[in-house]
């Protein structure tokens, strides 16, 4: 049963945030400066944590493996029964863009704090949501839509024209994904793509799609109330990537015109309208040759959501909240004001790109004007095996790109953690490149300069 969002006039007094590490920090900061209080919900692994200590409350839920923490939906819905919680915030990954946790916290009487279910669903499926999008004008990349047909993927893959890509209809994170240059790929290809989503997410169903061989990453962040209103925050451009996933990320998204931008918002304005979908939410595109390819759309907070806060001087977790609480969106209008970039420091090794978890022996983080820390570290904290490595992420805003970018580089090089290693070599090399500095790049631009960097290396 959803609420009466109309009905409701008072924001939360009690918020349950159903995740850890540096994001359940951000949303718990944000609650406090609502004067709303605070339950921390956690694992063994993560008792002595900093969302722990800083949550006016928190209940220990499991063991450490995350399905038995914080995937563990029943134990979550009764934790905020015991401490009378009003509302759940899920945070980003776990169980953010699960509608059957969504519908169980309404059922319980809990406001989720994000789309509804229906929308969740909507969405979670990329085949459906893409189906959803076209009619509104919002056209995916090409072949992606072709699935009502009885043709077989590998028909499919013909009539697009290889190389192609095989996608993972519900898996995230850039799981389930294979490129594929010849029909005779093509077995193979799809038998490790599905297994691969299987495991990721416990269902098999991939598709196909054009592979785009230059594209950028460009995404719009979108919050919409209960009352119509829908509000762009303007682009980010996420096309550093490793293994498909952001490394950094920025605000605005620049070269790209106007006049496209503009249609493209009245697009999306129009169909989340139609759509009845109300919360915070990106819409990822691929932009090459002129043209936005729509490829998903996330229904939660993204990790780069700061660069665009600082941007535009707003809180998109408060934003949530006040959503949530069924309240209109409180911002009209926003001005855009410089530029932002996000760096996520991941531990890792930097050779062989694996995790690399241990205890943080020595911490130093940067600081000073337009440098903002999202980070749960403090020294003598072990870097706990069973979660997502990314430890860390470093935001700056100034006035023009190129200030960024070197305030960027002073923060990367002021940042110490000893004890484990890190990805920040690599991110200060990155930001270094002309390519990088000069605005050409793509989503491949990291893999061809860690394939030439290694080229180098083993000649
Ligand atoms: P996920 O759910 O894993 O985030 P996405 O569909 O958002 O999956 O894709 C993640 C990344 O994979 C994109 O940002 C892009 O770099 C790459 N990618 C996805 N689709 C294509 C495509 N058709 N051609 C080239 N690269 C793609
Ligand atoms: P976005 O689309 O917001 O950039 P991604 O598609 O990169 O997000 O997915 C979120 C990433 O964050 C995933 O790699 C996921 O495993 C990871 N993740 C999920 N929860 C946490 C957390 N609490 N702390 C750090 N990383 C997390
Ligand atoms: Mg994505």
């Amino acid at each position: 049963m959803q609420p009466n969002y109309l009905q409701l006039t008072q924001m939360f007094k009690r918020i349950l945030v159903a995740n850890r590490g540096e994001i359940a920090l951000r949303i718990i900061r944000a609650c406090h400066e609502l004067n709303i209080e605070t339950v921390a919900v956690y694992s063994i692994a993560d008792r002595d944590a900093e969302h722990v200590r800083c949550a006016d409350h928190a209940i220990c839920i499991g063991e450490s493996a995350p399905s038995k923490s914080y995937l563990n939906a029943s134990v979550i819905i009764s934790a905020a029964e015991l401490v009378g919680a009003d509302a759940i915030h899920p945070g980003y990954g776990f169980l953010a863009e699960n509608a059957l946790f969504a519908e169980m916290c309404e059922a319980s009487g809990f406001h989720f704090i994000g789309p509804k279910p229906e929308s969740i669903s909507l969405m979670g499926d990329k085949i459906s949501a893409i189906k959803a999008l076209k009619p509104f004008g919002i056209e995916p990349v090409p072949g992606s839509s072709d699935f009502d047909s009885d043709k077989s993927l590998a028909q499919c893959a013909d009539a697009i024209g290889y190389p192609v890509l095989i996608k993972s209809a519900f898996a995230g994170g850039g799981r389930g994904m294979r490129i594929v240059t010849s029909a005779k790929e093509l077995p193979q290809a799809m038998k490790e793509a599905e297994l691969e989503a299987e495991h990721a997410c416990q269902n098999r169903t991939v598709y196909v799609e054009k592979y785009l061989e230059s594209p950028r990453h460009i995404e719009f962040q979108v919050l919409s109330d209960a009352f119509g209103n829908v509000l762009i925050l303007g682009e980010r451009d996420c096309s550093i990537q490793r293994r498909y996933q952001k490394i950094i990320e920025e605000a605005p998204a620049l070269n790209l015109p106007d006049d496209q931008l503009k249609t493209l918002h009245g697009k999306i304005t129009k169909a989340l309208q139609s759509l009845s979908y109300i919360g915070a939410g990106t819409l990822e595109f691929l932009y090459q040759d002129g043209h936005f390819y729509f490829i998903e759309m996330n229904t939660r907070l993204q990790v780069e959501h700061p660069v665009t806060e600082e941007i535009f001087d707003v809180d998109i977790v408060k934003e949530q909240i006040n959503i949530a609480s069924g309240h209109t969106l409180s911002i009209i209008n926003p001005k855009q004001n410089g530029h932002a970039i996000e760096c996520r420091i991941v531990a890792e090794d930097p050779v062989k790109g694996i995790p690399s978890p241990g205890v943080i022996t020595q911490l130093r983080l940067p600081g000073g004007p337009g440098v903002r820390i999202e980070s749960d570290l403090y020294q003598g904290q072990m870097v706990s095996p069973y979660y997502d490595p990314m430890i860390c992420k470093i935001v700056v805003h100034a006035k023009t790109r190129d200030d960024a970018i070197k305030r960027m580089q002073c923060a990367l090089s002021h940042l110490l953690i000893e004890g484990i290693s890190t990805n920040r070599e690599a991110l200060i090399d990155i930001i270094q490149q002309s390519w990088y500095k000069n605005l050409k790049s793509t989503t491949h631009s990291l893999n061809l300069h860690f394939k030439a960097a290694k080229d180098v290396i083993s000649s």
